[in-house]
């Protein structure tokens, strides 16, 4: 490029290699009105890995697999100390002693990472994983929650890991729907309580199915599964099928 110089030449510097490399690096000074922008790291898959990363550790333990898994999930810190502070997950290891499904859990594990690390929008994988089914049939948590498969599952401790450092969230259940959930639980809890005086089966039924290992997570024993948030909280009421944990409700 030409340029004519009109001033007198009072020093120089050969341009070396490096600096023609890496020309971002000298910014261009500020004038005393312009405030000082500090520059928002993003996430980038040329982002380099730090020395050390934040993380966390879920086990997994599903009647589908005779061992435990252990998913890991670590964080990059960006703009640590800035407003523009974030917690993005960077890489994701699965460990268990079960060697059954090693190689697909090493692809996921690796593509997973490699998502992470493009930046954006990550949120959907969880979204993804969680809709996964398997065919041979899924299985219940603690609490009444089905999981349809052991990558759902896995689909549910990303989304979990996300809520805890602030990626998702959590649509809170709003006042009025949250009262009446209450109210139709103390109804439902009020009429059975009726129907246990009037016959004495009912309580005996309970404890079987107490006894029988039934994860009920304070729900009727008796209750199916919510369609809407997959819990095990559906009993009828009025001839409505009402959940007891989001509020669904269909008549019919
Ligand atoms: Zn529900």
């Amino acid at each position: 490029m030409a340029m004519k110089i009109e001033k007198k030449i009072k020093g120089y510097a050969v341009v070396k290699p490096e600096d023609k490399a890496a020309p971002a690096a000298v910014p261009a000074p500020l004038s005393p009105k312009e405030a000082p922008k500090a520059e928002v790291i993003q996430m980038h898959e040329s982002l380099e890995r730090p020395e050390t990363l934040v993380g966390n550790t879920y086990k997994i333990k599903s009647p589908l697999f005779e061992h435990a898994l252990y998913v890991t999930i670590n964080d990059i810190v960006l703009n640590a100390g800035t407003p523009y502070e974030q917690r993005r997950p960077f890489e994701l290891f699965i460990n268990s002693k079960n060697m059954d499904h090693f190689q697909w859990i090493v692809a996921l594990t690796r593509i997973l990472s490699a998502v992470f690390r493009k930046g954006g929008d990550i949120t959907f994988l969880a979204e993804e994983m969680k809709a996964v089914f398997d065919p041979r049939g899924g299985y219940f948590k603690a609490g009444g929650v089905y999981m349809p498969s052991i990558v759902a599952e896995i689909g549910a401790v990303i989304e979990q890991h996300m809520k805890s450092i602030g990626l998702i969230h959590d649509p809170e259940m709003d006042e009025s729907t949250r009262r009446l959930v209450a109210e139709k639980r103390a109804a439902y809890e009020a009429a059975s309580k009726k129907n246990t005086e009037v016959s004495p089966v009912a309580p005996v039924a309970t404890a079987a199915a107490e006894d029988a290992g039934e994860p009920t997570n304070g729900f009727p024993p008796g209750a199916t599964l919510c369609a809407k948030c997959n819990t095990k909280a559906l009993v009828l009421m009025d001839g409505c099928q009402t959940c007891l944990n989001c509020g669904y409700s269909k008549c019919g």
